[in-house]
């Protein structure tokens, strides 16, 4: 599709941040571009319109960019996977319960959850993130879904690190991407 050429185009290479040796995929870059932005959009809702998917569950945080605007124009809602202890849980009631998820990062862990009354069994989702690297962070979204009884139909990112094989570790279940990174 013409549309990703754009879409690779606009995402600016950073050496050296977080840290030294790696090389960030900036897609703030990609946001300033409101013709770019709405192709990565639709090239999204195209593919995911009349799939019978109700819940479009986003990763924190690029997954809150790139989520909610695919969730209104499929007609599906949209679902925050955070990081721990970000969302609410009523003390007494338990309203707003979460259920976690922790995978390992290259140095360290990290967790993500998600309201359990959010979902209910049987829906049909989609997760979307930013970036897919090693793999884990989807690993996890993929897994709070399915305890929570959902179908995980799909993953979707805009880029792709092929190189570091996440694909092979979202369960088996299919990850469509815009732009691959080298
Ligand atoms: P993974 O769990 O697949 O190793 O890492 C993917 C997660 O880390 C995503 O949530 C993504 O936002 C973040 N991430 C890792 N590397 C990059 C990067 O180079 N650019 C951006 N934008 N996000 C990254």
């Amino acid at each position: 599709d013409p549309r990703a050429q754009g879409i690779a185009s606009t995402i600016r290479v950073v050496p050296n941040f977080p840290k030294p040796g790696i090389m960030f995929q900036d897609i703030t870059t990609l946001l300033l571009n409101p013709r770019v932005f709405k192709d990565t959009i639709d090239l999204f809702v195209e593919r995911y319109t009349g799939k019978g998917i109700s819940i479009v569950a986003g990763v924190e945080a690029r997954g809150f960019i790139f989520g909610p605007p695919i969730a209104l124009a499929i007609g599906a809602k949209f679902i925050p996977l955070r990081k721990p202890n970000k969302l609410p849980v009523h003390a007494y009631t338990r309203s707003g319960e979460v259920i976690s998820e922790e995978y390992v990062l290259e140095y360290g862990a990290d967790c993500l959850e998600m309201h359990v009354g959010a979902v209910q069994p049987g829906e049909r989702a989609l997760v979307v993130d930013d970036l897919v690297a090693t793999g884990g962070t989807l690993c996890a979204a993929i897994a709070l879904l399915e305890r929570a009884g959902v179908e995980v139909v799909e993953c979707a990112c805009v880029i792709e690190l092929p190189e570091l094989k996440g694909r092979e570790r979202l369960k088996g279940k299919p990850l469509y991407i815009l732009v691959e990174s080298h």
